[in-house]
């Protein structure tokens, strides 16, 4: 017989240790410096279309919802 728990692993132990594994992956949001809205880091702001201040995207205005 494989080697079993001697005791029961509280709920609180158990939510603990899941905590780690199954934590759910934020994005890491920031403020665009150009626009002012957030935007996820080391990424091509979606409002601006700019990065470290470089235009990449062109952004319609008149496109938006
Ligand atoms: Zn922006």
């Amino acid at each position: 017989m494989g080697a079993l728990p001697k005791r029961r692993i509280s709920s609180t132990r158990q939510a603990r240790k899941r905590a780690h594994y199954l934590r759910i992956k934020m994005p890491h949001l920031l403020r665009c410096p150009q626009c002012g809205s957030l935007r996820r880091a080391h990424s091509v702001c979606p409002t601006c279309g700019t990065y470290k201040g470089v235009e990449i995207l062109e952004i319609d205005d008149s496109a938006k919802k």
